[in-house]
């Protein structure tokens, strides 16, 4: 069993399709305001596709990890016009690679199955998906979250690894204001956990989980003590280093 202390802290900013080439800025700014929180937290930083080659340049020797927010299904180049491989976005910088965001799953209708095919092709690229599983507030509010979230899980993820992450954003707190309580973030991650060790036996407990949903500065130092949870996704407040800062500082690990 991996203690929970054991798992390496992520806070990761997902920039969604925000940002120019000025906004770079933003990762020196986070690098002089987190100092050396970066080598025990992984810090990470998705921007829009078209930025991560020179974000993964800004962030050289500064210990801040760069990602993406979305890859195609398909591994081997081909025709496959406004496509980008997972190998592309390591070739271009990239550690991770968030897939099944819910905006992919609600805007996209991207199913399950596709999401684990994405996950297996950014794996087969060296890199680490973060695979993104969430209940809506009629799923939450009728009872059905929890079989929701474990068909989400165990249809996502990829088959042949344990090396993932899991992020778990409640799609009726993302863009919003308002979190579970921290007992329902808590049950919501054991029960993912539960869920992993049905597949992965002890290698479940090496997967971090992530709390994604209106994590802010206000909130992050109650959502980072709760049993399971181990960093955060966060969109909004990741686009400013101010605001992102305050978080990554805010985990018991960054002291
Ligand atoms: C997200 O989009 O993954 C997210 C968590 O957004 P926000 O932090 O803005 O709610």
């Amino acid at each position: 069993m991996t203690p929970q202390g054991a798992r390496k802290p992520l806070i990761a900013g997902n920039w969604k399709m925000y940002g120019r080439t000025a906004s770079l800025s933003e990762i020196a700014a986070l690098k002089a305001a987190i100092g050396e929180a970066s080598e025990r937290i992984d810090v990470l930083i998705c921007p829009p596709a078209a930025y991560v080659q020179s974000a993964a340049a800004q962030a050289k020797g500064l210990g801040i990890l760069i990602g993406a927010q979305d890859c195609s299904a398909v591994a081997d180049d081909g025709a496959r016009t406004g496509e980008v491989s997972a190998a592309m976005l390591a070739d271009a910088g990239a550690r991770y690679v968030i897939v099944g965001h819910s905006e992919r799953r609600s805007q996209h209708g991207e199913s399950d199955g596709l999401v684990r095919r994405k996950a297996e092709a950014v794996a087969a690229a060296g890199l680490i998906p973060i695979v993104c599983v969430g209940e809506t507030l009629a799923e939450r509010t009728g009872g059905r979250f929890a079989d929701v979230i474990s068909a989400q899980v165990r249809d996502s993820v990829p088959g042949q690894c344990a090396n993932f992450v899991i992020a778990y954003e409640p799609v009726w707190c993302i863009g919003g204001d308002r979190t579970p309580t921290m007992e329902e973030i808590g049950e919501t991650h054991a029960l993912i956990r539960a869920t992993l060790a049905q597949r992965l036996q002890g290698q479940a407990e090496q997967v971090r989980i992530l709390y994604g949903g209106a994590v802010s500065p206000k909130n992050a130092a109650e959502i980072f003590r709760v049993v399971g949870v181990d960093g955060a996704l966060v969109g909004r407040a990741s686009l400013k280093a101010d605001d992102f800062s305050a978080i990554i500082l805010a985990h018991p690990a960054a002291t």
